[in-house]
């Protein structure tokens, strides 16, 4: 519950975890998550009143410590804490420990990981910020998530049933919005006895001027802007066809890429980028003797985007948890700098903050003061 006396927050309702949660799925959608992940409320009850929320990269016991300490009922982490299914829950590992001690607190804990990877304003956008670069674009875009939606409607009708799917979700193509295709013909039937056609009489062949409506739609969408099509479309059988694209679409993937403004020596880049995210050390392939403009980065594991980096010309990749072997894979191409996994998310932290304050100017969220990076250098 909220405490009148709590000056923290000075928001002028008592807000719910599904509102913070609903608001970041409505960017970072959990259907764009990656197989493997468990995006999502992982811990507590949606309709619970939010005290505060405590963001983190990850969620351990000492978070949960911190979030009681600072009031916060609510966690929002990067990376979920739990992955796979538990079958017991007795605290036999951190893990389970985790879970124990925010059930017990009532702390609900919730996860945005690679939803918000796949972002375009998400993880990687902040990394570039961060590196001073203006213009990136998606290194990994996509592909098979959109749909194309056809559907046949008579001319009467064409605006309710186009803005019916608009207000659904569809027609969303990068930074513009209501896209559709429409083009006129004839469309025929013939209503059987029982039937209640919208036109025409029944057992005889009606040609009705009709209208091809076309939108584009993201697969996970899909069923949401269909059932809002058919709620307005005036037939009793709504002809419409569903098509699979494999077009990529470069407003949603992995990692990204950019160019500096004027290109600096290796050596310079690499201080540039251990002041930045404040690297105790940087791994790093084999330097080229050549300038560094073009920058490929993705934060966290990120090696399995090492193609699409040599593929785009960078002259490095930035990300965190290189293996030995992967590092012959530079193969005098580009640098691989392997900055650390939590140092390249780090500033994810910052990033969860000011979507909130975006959204909601006079809630303010605790960032964690903990560093919860389980890797130590000596
Ligand atoms: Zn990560």
């Amino acid at each position: 519950m909220l405490n009148s006396d709590e000056k923290v927050n000075d928001y002028l309702y008592p807000m719910k975890i599904f509102e913070i949660t609903t608001y970041l799925e409505s960017l970072a959608p959990i259907n764009s998550q990656e197989s493997y992940d468990n995006c999502g409320l992982i811990v507590g009850d949606k309709n619970s009143e939010v005290t505060n929320a405590l963001l983190t990269l990850d969620c351990i016991e000492a978070t949960v410590d911190e979030a009681i300490e600072k009031k916060c009922n609510l966690i929002i982490a990067h990376h979920p804490i739990v992955f796979k299914g538990l079958k017991k829950i007795t605290g036999k590992n951190y893990v389970e420990r985790t879970i124990l001690k925010a059930i017990k607190n009532d702390i609900a804990i919730y996860a945005i990981h690679t939803n918000l990877d796949n972002y375009k304003n998400g993880v990687n956008k902040k990394i570039g910020e961060k590196l001073g670069i203006k213009k990136s674009k998606i290194l990994q875009p996509t592909e098979n998530k959109l749909n194309k939606i056809s559907v046949y409607v008579p001319k009467t009708h064409q605006n309710h049933v186009m803005e019916a799917m608009f207000k659904a979700g569809a027609g969303n193509i990068g930074h513009y919005s209501e896209c559709s295709f429409s083009s006129p013909g004839n469309g025929t039937f013939k209503a059987s006895a029982g039937t209640k056609p919208f036109v025409g009489e029944i057992e005889k062949r009606h040609t009705e001027e009709e209208i091809k409506l076309e939108v584009i739609v993201a697969t996970y969408q899909t069923d949401q802007v269909i059932q809002a099509m058919l709620l307005v479309h005036p037939y009793e059988e709504v002809a419409y066809d569903i098509f699979q694209l494999s077009n990529k679409n470069n407003f949603e993937g992995a990692g990204m890429i950019g160019d500096l403004e004027t290109a600096i020596s290796e050596k310079d880049f690499l201080q540039k980028l251990k002041d930045t995210f404040a690297c105790k050390v940087i791994r790093h392939t084999a330097l080229l003797d050549q300038p560094i403009q073009r920058v490929s980065w993705c934060g966290g594991s990120g090696s399995f985007l090492l193609p699409n980096a040599i593929a785009a010309k960078a002259d490095i990749f930035i990300t965190g948890d290189f293996k030995y072997h992967e590092f012959f894979d530079a193969d005098n191409q580009l640098i691989i700098a392997d900055i650390g996994h939590f140092e390249s998310e780090q500033f994810t932290i910052e990033l969860l903050n000011e979507l909130i304050q975006k959204k909601f100017p006079k809630f303010a969220p605790c960032l964690t003061g903990k560093i919860t990076n389980p890797v130590n250098y000596f």
